[in-house]
């Protein structure tokens, strides 16, 4: 079928809005009208060339819609239901076997590797492949297709709209605190980088009763948002001359420390504002070859330090929860999503890399 595609033809080149060819769905494939898609970096790294994957390609990895059509396998899902396509996994692998499909060992070439497992393309234009299969669906464009194992159904009463970046940086965020740190009412936390992923965090913490939350980052306006969200103390990086003494003098240490900014300073300052056997968790995604130091008896007194990814969520339980708490008004994802038409795809880039949106929501054309 013909779609519309936001193609990117070269390295760091623009999006195009373009006419492409979206082959037939396999067994256990779904076609998904794409209503709503949100913007995460690494769509803007892959654009970039940080995967090393071929061009022309389309993007996009947090996409939510309604099914379209459906492969004769596919036994979950019917014609009409609203999805949410999460990240891909093998379903084979050691990790995949035991659940723990955020690890899944061909996790890397299945998002950023531009086709299906058997190098297979979804897409062509006037004969030629066009890469997708970006997290096995690029979702910048009018349709896009993907599996049955990692679309999610989500309940029919919530605004879909607002579900695509569950896909990634929700559950990424919320996930890191309800699923990894999993902290009792009144443990400390501190959030180190209030961009999407951080305050899905942050909402996550103050749904787990966590007290203190406190909030580092270097933009005012984005801690004021913080602290309308559930933050109890907020520090400017750029204004505080020791970040670490003051979450020590606001908390004594925290029990959990969240660090999202990829930069090795604040990760050192992540891991040393822990109390004794606290926990940091690392989302930041750090281009190859960035290291950190730190003391090795600081470690030893207990403290944890872990890279976690997507979350460790299964998307088909933890998205449908994530849904259930925006129905119920306590994950208020609106407040950090900025809205764009399809066609202003570049300018939601650019905003996005400048620090303008949190979080890029393109609205698709019926
Ligand atoms: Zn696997
Ligand atoms: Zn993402």
């Amino acid at each position: 079928m013909q779609i519309k595609a936001a193609i990117v033809s070269e390295r760091s080149g623009s999006f195009a809005i373009e006419t492409v060819e979206l082959c037939e769905p396999r067994p256990d494939e779904v076609i998904v009208r794409v209503v709503a898609s949100g913007m995460c970096q690494t769509d803007l790294h892959g654009r970039d060339g940080y995967f090393d994957n071929p061009y022309p390609a389309v993007y996009g990895h947090e996409g939510a819609g309604i099914v379209h059509a459906v492969g004769n396998a596919v036994r979950g899902l019917v014609p009409g239901d609203h999805v949410v396509m999460s990240y891909p996994w093998c379903g084979a692998c050691a990790n995949c076997r035991q659940q723990r499909q955020n690890y899944c060992v061909h996790g890397r070439s299945l998002k950023s590797g531009g086709a299906r497992a058997d190098g297979s393309t979804l897409l062509s234009k006037n004969g030629a492949p066009v890469y997708s299969a970006f997290f096995q669906q690029s979702s910048f464009g009018t349709f896009a297709l993907s599996q049955e194992r990692y679309t999610v159904k989500v309940r029919n009463d919530a605004p879909l709209e607002l579900l695509g970046p569950l896909a990634c940086s929700g559950q990424t965020g919320a996930g890191a605190v309800l699923n990894v740190m999993k902290p009792q009412p009144g443990e400390s936390i501190a959030i180190f980088g209030v961009g999407a992923v951080g305050l899905s965090a942050l909402m996550a913490a103050k749904i787990a009763g966590c007290n203190p939350i406190v909030a580092v980052d270097v933009h005012d306006w984005r801690l004021a948002l913080a602290r309308e969200l559930g933050a109890t103390h907020t520090i400017n990086h750029n204004a505080c001359g020791d970040v670490v003494a003051e979450i020590r003098k606001i908390s004594g240490g925290v029990r959990y420390s969240l660090e999202t900014s990829a930069v090795p300073a604040v990760f050192r300052e992540a891991i040393e504002c822990l109390m004794l056997a606290g926990t940091c968790v690392l989302l930041g995604s750090a281009r190859k070859g960035s290291e950190v130091t730190f003391e090795m008896p600081f470690l030893q007194q207990g403290r944890m330090v872990r890279g976690v990814v997507q979350g460790d969520s299964v998307p088909q339980e933890f998205i449908p929860r994530l849904v259930d708490l925006i129905v119920a008004k306590k994950f208020p994802i609106e407040r950090m999503i900025k809205f764009y038409d399809f066609a202003d795809i570049n300018l939601a880039a650019k905003e996005s890399s400048a620090g303008i949106a949190i979080k890029p929501v393109l609205r698709m054309p019926l």
